[in-house]
């Protein structure tokens, strides 16, 4: 799991990223809400950590951004700004959680770790040309046909659902399909996404290549 924070005091910074990266969690460190925008539409992170005063582009400016290019990535927004209608604002633009300073470090992780929870199971469906994506039952299915998936389709699969309209980099699929035992080839990938690509553009379902960079599927 990956977390873009973005503070421009270095010293809640640091001692923010050494107790989350502890705790097993990589994370990338910025200071300014342009480098946090470029950041987010180059890396697939799965939440982001958000004070709103920040040099350049407000904290407030950055996620009105990337709501309205559909980047969809949890933000819990951690600021100083404490009255009810600056949450109210905040979560309106469209943060998922709020917490103010001064915070408690173990109520901020269960709050990361709830925000990460959200990233990977949010919908209990998801519809994509004419197929459901039941994720509840893990099951892909048009109508009340069931589409047959092998356990390894249905993941590389399940990765671009979750990111849909996103670029899912190589390196980003291989990351979440390998474990410390056993990792995951690039030519491995290639074949899985070429034998999903052949079942569900029948559906129009399009899984897109883009040669070197990754893969995307549209909503
Ligand atoms: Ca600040």
């Amino acid at each position: 799991m990956k977390i873009l924070l973005i503070e421009d005091d270095d010293l809640v910074a640091d001692s923010l990223a050494r107790a989350l990266r502890g705790s097993g969690y990589v994370v990338d460190c910025v200071g300014n809400g342009t480098h946090a925008e470029t950041a987010v539409k180059t890396e697939p992170y799965d939440a982001v950590i958000l004070d709103l005063g920040l040099p350049e582009m407000d904290g407030l400016e950055f996620l009105k951004r990337i709501r309205a290019k559909k980047i969809g990535v949890p933000v819990l927004i951690l600021t100083a700004r404490d009255s009810y209608e600056e949450r109210i604002e905040g979560l309106d633009c469209g943060a998922n959680d709020y917490v103010t300073k001064p915070f408690h470090l173990g109520e901020l992780e269960a709050r990361v770790r709830a925000l990460l929870r959200l990233s990977v199971s949010n919908a209990t469906a998801v519809n994509v040309g004419e197929l459901t994506f039941d994720t509840v039952r893990r099951v892909l299915r048009k109508g009340d046909e069931l589409i047959e998936l092998s356990p390894r389709e249905y993941a590389v699969l399940e990765i671009l659902i979750h990111n849909i309209g996103s670029l899912v980099t190589k390196q980003k699929m291989a990351s979440l399909l390998s474990d410390w035992d056993a990792s995951v080839t690039f030519n491995a990938i290639d074949i899985i996404v070429h034998r999903l690509r052949k079942k569900l553009e029948p559906y129009g379902l399009k899984l897109q290549t883009i040669r070197g960079l990754g893969f995307l599927v549209e909503p």
